[in-house]
């Protein structure tokens, strides 16, 4: 009776259930999480951690803002799904607040980012055949290197990331990859029957790579002089992320096609849109796109809150404050080890130096000091925590990087 396993932490008896059942797609650090309030998160052991990460900026309002609760709560109790062959009363107030408050003319309700990343290139090619008079099955979309729009198979197979895309082909064609943040690449590749020019304002996943001053500037002219759509992948940039409500803002451009999601829903539940700017979206008819669960009420009633939060609760300016802060002390620290501190608002990235010993011993010392941060690629640490972020816990966040660093 006297087995080890009734001996051992509940940590190490959940992360091992989970080897056995699980597909071995993560590599997560070893800590199971049970609790999460704020920019806080707890352990089954009961230890108190500073989310860096936010769940890859999901939950930007911080971890069960309590009105996003509240309003998921009572929807909950009301009504949760109807399918869109009826009409329920969260998806226009919806529409409109979303619109009001990101300018755009017409929204299109998914779930998941991938699904509104695939959402925008079947609109975009649609529009190529209809409206720009592109030959059918001659669309060409460009994308950027060193892009991250998610995993499914039509995303992957543009992806120049080998780990995600090996092994899955064959994929979709119609997609050509220019340099990122290289406008004459871009000019150079597009082509009569170019559709769309689909790219990260600045690419998380990549490692947090923000693209040289007047790159979405000229892509966005470029874009307008041949008749191509603009499509900008503000998933993880958008909704605060970087000190304003879209990326775009910081270099005064509009795109025609915007993809928003993680944040939208503050963590609870997964909502995405893709919001539109012109004509684009009129070439969708009854039929032929679409989503069960897509624009359901209680998402739409946890997306309304989720904004309100975002909004009222002052977390964009918030995020710009807090963010410049937090940069400037990590930019401070005097280690061999760091090449490089970057980032824009609460969107940021200490780069080491390929010899250093990897970003993931750093995030390992990291977590025993209380902070959970993750490794992107082999040399970068993410740093997105949540944008309720006060000055304290930010520098709190830099004593612990200049000693793990040093
Ligand atoms: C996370 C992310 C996606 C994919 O979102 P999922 O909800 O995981 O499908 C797409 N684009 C960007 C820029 C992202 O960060």
């Amino acid at each position: 009776m006297n087995d080890i396993a009734l001996h051992r932490s509940p940590t190490a008896d959940l992360i091992a259930l989970e080897a056995l059942y699980g597909a071995k797609n993560y590599k997560p650090l070893d800590v199971v999480l049970t609790r999460g309030q704020g920019v806080h998160v707890w352990d089954v052991e009961g230890n108190r951690y500073l989310d860096c990460l936010s769940a890859y900026s999901a939950v930007n309002q911080g971890h069960c803002h309590p009105k996003i609760l509240e309003a998921m709560v009572a929807q909950a109790g009301r009504l949760t799904l109807t399918s869109r062959a009826f009409r329920n009363d969260q998806l226009a107030p919806f529409y409109e607040e979303l619109c009001a408050l990101t300018g755009s003319h017409k929204v299109l309700p998914m779930n998941s980012g991938a699904e509104a990343v695939e959402s925008a290139i079947k609109v975009a090619r649609k529009w190529g055949y209809e409206v720009k008079g592109v030959p059918e099955g001659q669309a060409e979309i460009i994308v950027a290197a060193d892009n991250f729009h998610g995993r499914t198979v039509a995303i992957v197979g543009f992806s120049t990331d080998p780990q995600s895309r090996g092994g899955f082909g064959p994929f979709a064609p119609g997609f050509k990859v220019v340099p990122y943040g290289d406008a004459a690449a871009l000019e150079a590749a597009i082509g009569p029957n170019t559709v769309a020019f689909l790219v990260e304002p600045i690419q998380g996943e990549a490692g947090v790579i923000i693209p040289p001053a007047g790159y979405l500037k000229r892509a966005r002219e470029l874009c307008t002089e041949h008749d191509v759509i603009l499509i900008l992948d503000e998933i993880q940039t958008g909704l605060g992320r970087t000190g304003k409500l879209l990326a775009e803002e910081h270099e005064g451009v509009e795109a025609d096609l915007t993809l928003i999601g993680k944040a939208l829903s503050g963590g609870f539940y997964p909502v995405s849109a893709v919001l539109s700017n012109s004509e684009v979206m009129s070439v969708l008819h009854p039929g032929e796109h679409g989503s069960t669960f897509g624009g359901n009420p209680l998402a739409c009633a946890v997306a309304r809150a989720a904004l309100r939060v975002l909004v009222e609760e002052g977390m964009i300016e918030n995020a710009a404050r807090v963010g410049d802060r937090l940069q400037a002390s990590l930019a401070s620290i005097r280690a061999d080890s760091v090449k490089d501190v970057r980032g824009r608002g609460l969107m940021l990235a200490v780069e080491l130096h390929a010899e250093a010993g990897g970003a993931r011993r750093v995030c390992e010392a990291l977590q025993a000091r209380g902070l959970l941060a993750k490794e992107t690629h082999e040399h970068t640490i993410r740093i997105a925590p949540p944008l309720i972020l006060t000055d304290a816990q930010a520098d709190w966040i830099a004593e612990q990087f200049a000693a793990v660093l040093r």
